[in-house]
């Protein structure tokens, strides 16, 4: 499942899974787009893959924000000049935030834009750039990789805008897949449970943490196999993004512990 020669670009690899997956990918030998809004975290990701002497690939981080069009163009162009080419984009920055989302009783325009914005234009400017870098660049083996969530296959009482972001790009995923066959090879992956700063953050913005811990742990508990590590997530999409993975697209895969078989 190696990843020599190829130049992956990660969106959000400052924290949490993306960090992880930028660390996992470099080790099997993919040189690393880290792209993030977190300039620090970014370059701490950067700094912890070129300090690793178990990582073949490279890093550059670009300070990058998914929902700024221009933005997310300039990564594609800093992935290809710094690398030469754009292989394997993983899509998986995102932000949840009861405060923004809500009921749908609740919503509101602002939230709306600040969650979209993010979760869904972002990926999709990024697959608008890269998938035409991929189509130059790539030698007709290009691969995105989507990070939705459970919420996009079960309810997430509470997140409906967030819900409603990831359960698009599942539906984004199935049309690139057939739209680029063969060239470009397109699945989305759906975690459950796993440890990462956003997870807590998700829940106790709304100014009131104390029903926090009690959240988790039943949300743990209705996992199978309990809570996910990011590198459980980062593993499979490495997976995703290699040849292993040559026959896989338009999938959507639960990466969740067993919490959707329930
Ligand atoms: P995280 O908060 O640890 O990391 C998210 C990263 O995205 C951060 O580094 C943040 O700076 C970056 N980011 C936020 N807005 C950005 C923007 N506008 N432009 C560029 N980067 C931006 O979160 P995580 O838990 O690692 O989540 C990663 C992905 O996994 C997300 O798509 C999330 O929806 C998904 N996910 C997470 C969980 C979980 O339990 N943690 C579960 C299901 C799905």
């Amino acid at each position: 499942m190696r990843l020599d020669n190829r130049t992956a670009v990660v969106t959000g690899g400052a924290s949490g899974i993306g960090a992880e997956t930028s660390r996992v990918l470099a080790e099997r030998g993919a040189d690393v787009v880290v792209a993030d809004l977190d300039a620090d975290g970014g370059e701490q990701t950067v700094a912890s893959i070129e300090s690793d002497d178990e990582t073949a690939g490279s890093a550059s981080f670009v300070e990058t924000d998914v929902s700024d069009e221009d933005a997310v163009a300039a990564m594609v162009d800093h992935a290809e000049e710094t690398f030469g080419s754009v292989d394997v984009l993983v899509n998986n920055a995102a932000v949840a935030s009861r405060e923004a989302d809500g009921p749908i009783t609740e919503f509101s325009e602002e939230g709306y834009e600040f969650l979209t914005g993010i979760n869904l234009r972002g990926p999709m400017y990024a697959c608008k750039h890269a998938i035409a870098a991929m189509l130059e660049t790539s030698d007709g083996t290009g691969v995105v990789v989507n990070n939705a969530s459970i919420a996009a296959l079960v309810a997430e009482p509470g997140m409906d805008v967030y819900t409603a972001t990831k359960g698009a790009l599942v539906s984004l995923t199935r049309s690139i897949a057939v739209e680029y066959a063969p060239e470009i090879r397109a699945n989305t992956i759906c975690p459950g449970v796993v440890q990462t700063p956003m997870l807590e953050a998700a829940m106790d913005d709304d100014g009131d943490d104390s029903d926090v811990p009690d959240t988790l742990a039943s949300m743990v508990e209705e996992t199978p196999l309990g809570m996910a590590d990011p590198v459980d997530i980062a593993r499979t999409i490495a997976f995703l993004a290699s040849a292993d993975a040559a026959f896989v697209t338009g999938a959507t895969i639960p990466v969740d512990g067993g919490y959707t078989a329930r």
